[in-house]
């Protein structure tokens, strides 16, 4: 059951509290950018918070006015959703960030694109941030924990305010050429994922467009969130939980097994048992199937 507490330091042990926070993340709204009110910028992060502002606006004119656009539109948007979510929990989680598995360089590419084109921004920036929330949870060195600044820091705040991670630090193996060449593709790359339903119409922009990367943007966000609010209740426990009804908002690709994936962070499967549906798995399993994956990496699945 999921477990609410409005004490934001009430997840994490005692002794763990009064760490320093890291301090290669450096926020220019001070040592504790979780206590500086939610509306102010890290310096840099400007336009995230604008970006970020704008598609929920949009998004909700919207849903007001194009309430139903037709299915044609309505198949269109949750496709790309389900594409950039399946290059989000594939390529970005279990193969950059985990190394779970190895994908053929066309597959993995092509992930990258759907990602991107879903807002969740290069695929060195995901990978670092993604690292150190593992390295580093349960403490004040985790960027994005709900332990630290409570639901909403841990939800969306710290995306721009927390401060850019050093990627030299966690992600040395992404220093390539064709991470940087997706680096440099992140602001074109969401212009046209923005604004490019326009060419098919005014409903077809805000579906396409800012309702889509609104939805995307919170099921990834509620990962961060409300799969880390479980109230520990033994030392050497985390706070990670598994949310079925997650699953939905996921369209049942797996990240919502998120306690699962703590307990075995380098295992490609994040659903262990049968009824815990995970399509990111079983397109691991198929592309290994074929030879597009290779070295997947299977962990024993006890829940
Ligand atoms: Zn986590
Ligand atoms: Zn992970």
């Amino acid at each position: 059951m999921t477990t609410f507490t409005t004490n934001p330091v009430a997840f994490i042990p005692k002794e763990r509290v009064h760490r320093p926070v890291d301090a290669s993340i450096v926020s220019s709204l001070g040592s504790e950018p979780w206590k500086s009110s939610w509306w102010k910028t890290t310096d840099g992060e400007r336009p995230t918070f604008l970006y970020i502002m704008a598609i929920h606006i949009l998004a909700v004119v919207g849903l007001i006015f194009f309430a139903t656009p037709g299915w044609r539109i309505m198949v269109a948007t949750v496709s790309l959703a389900w594409l950039g979510g399946l290059g989000v929990t594939v390529c970005y989680h279990r193969t950059l960030a985990h190394t779970a598995l190895r994908l053929h360089p066309a597959v993995k590419h092509l992930f990258i694109f759907f990602a991107m084109f879903n807002g969740s921004g290069s695929p060195d920036s995901w990978t670092a941030n993604h690292r150190q929330h593992h390295s580093k949870v349960e403490t004040f060195e985790d960027i994005s924990s709900p332990s630290v600044g409570g639901f909403w820091w841990a939800h969306l705040r710290w995306l721009w305010q927390a401060g850019k991670i050093p990627l030299d630090r966690w992600c040395p193996d992404l220093d390539k050429s064709e991470y940087r060449f997706w680096r440099r593709m992140q602001v074109p790359l969401l212009a046209v994922s923005l604004f490019g339903g326009l060419a098919f119409g005014i409903p077809a922009f805000f579906w396409l467009g800012p309702m889509r990367l609104v939805m995307s943007l919170h099921a990834q966000c509620f990962v961060n969130s409300i799969a880390h609010m479980r109230e520990v209740k033994e030392a050497g426990e985390d706070s990670s939980q598994n949310i079925a009804w997650l699953a939905v908002l996921h369209f049942f690709q797996g990240e919502n097994w998120h306690r699962n994936h703590h307990a075995k962070p380098s295992s490609a499967r994040f659903g262990w048992k049968l009824w815990q549906i995970d399509f990111g798995w079983y397109a691991i399993w198929m592309l290994e199937l074929v030879g597009l994956a290779t070295s997947v990496k299977r962990a024993p699945t006890r829940a």
